[in-house]
């Protein structure tokens, strides 16, 4: 591994080949997948991928990794790597001149943990912007304290705006712990594998943008109770008759509250 990590993009190799295992596994790939790989690095994960989908697209920010994924693997006829931050690239635009690499439907990616949460919101979108044509499954390898808020359930510490926002979305699941050892450098942190499933719920909130910022509200001070945070919407006299109707403790915090409970809190808070 003749290339010295760079701090500043979260450069950190997988050198377990067991976890890349993992990884492949839990995506399921078959030959009609055109896969999205975020931070290809120095291509462990890359070369595991292309012999196994349609496509695989990777985008890789380091211009000097891009060169070396050039040199190793520019010529692999499925294999399309774009040189630039993931988080700015309108590929969809990009993509127009490369049909073969377009609509990609899954993401498999070791990221880097700086950027978790805007890699899953521009994979994912929002409540009140949800991607418009859903992926049919995310897989990634991410800090293992955010692999536990995405799965958390209510009432648990780590259960937050987060969790509640990625859950309306998509289905979540941790695959397996990877420690910091498999890494090189090794991190600060332990991670997680986990798979990101997009799904549509069947009762969605009248109004996602309401909810939308309805968690956030909510979640804004955690050890408040909702009376609390959610003032300057709704009077605490109000509120609690809804939480009432609704069979929520009016004592609830944010983290209190199930997805069902959000949805419900947010259809009825809109008709006041
Ligand atoms: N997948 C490789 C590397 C993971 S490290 C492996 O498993 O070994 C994260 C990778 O993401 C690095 O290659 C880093 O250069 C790249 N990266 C960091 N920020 C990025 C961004 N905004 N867009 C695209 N790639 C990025």
């Amino acid at each position: 591994m003749n290339f010295r990590p760079r701090k500043q993009f979260g450069q950190h190799w997988l050198k377990n080949q067991k976890v890349l295992d993992q990884i492949i596994n839990s995506a399921q790939l078959s030959k009609l997948d055109r896969v999205l790989e975020i931070g290809p690095g120095l291509g462990v994960l890359t070369e595991r991928i292309f012999p196994y989908v349609d496509t695989l697209l990777s985008v890789e920010i380091d211009r000097d990794l891009c060169k070396k994924l050039v040199n190793k693997y520019g010529k692999i006829d499925n294999f399309l790597l774009l040189e630039g931050d993931f988080l700015e690239l309108n590929l969809p635009e990009i993509l127009q001149n490369f049909p073969k690499f377009n609509n990609y439907n899954k993401v498999v990616a070791n990221i880097p943990y700086n950027i978790t949460g805007p890699i899953i919101e521009k994979l994912l979108g929002t409540i009140s912007k949800p991607a418009e044509k859903p992926l049919d499954s995310i897989v990634l390898l991410v800090q293992k304290e955010v692999g536990d808020r995405l799965v958390a359930v209510p009432n648990n510490k780590v259960y937050g705006a987060l969790t509640v926002k990625v859950q309306y979305l998509a289905d979540c699941e941790q695959v397996c712990d990877v420690p910091a050892k498999d890494f090189y450098p090794r991190p600060k942190v332990d991670s997680v594998i986990v798979k990101i499933t997009p799904r549509k719920l069947e009762n969605p909130a009248h109004n996602p943008k309401f909810l939308d910022s309805l968690i956030k509200l909510g979640f804004a001070s955690r050890r408040k109770m909702l009376k609390n945070n959610l003032k300057s919407i709704i009077t605490p006299e109000k509120l609690t008759e809804i939480l009432n109707k609704l069979n929520i403790n009016d004592q609830a915090r944010a983290e209190n509250l199930s997805l069902e409970d959000w949805i419900q809190l947010s259809n009825n808070l809109e008709l006041t």
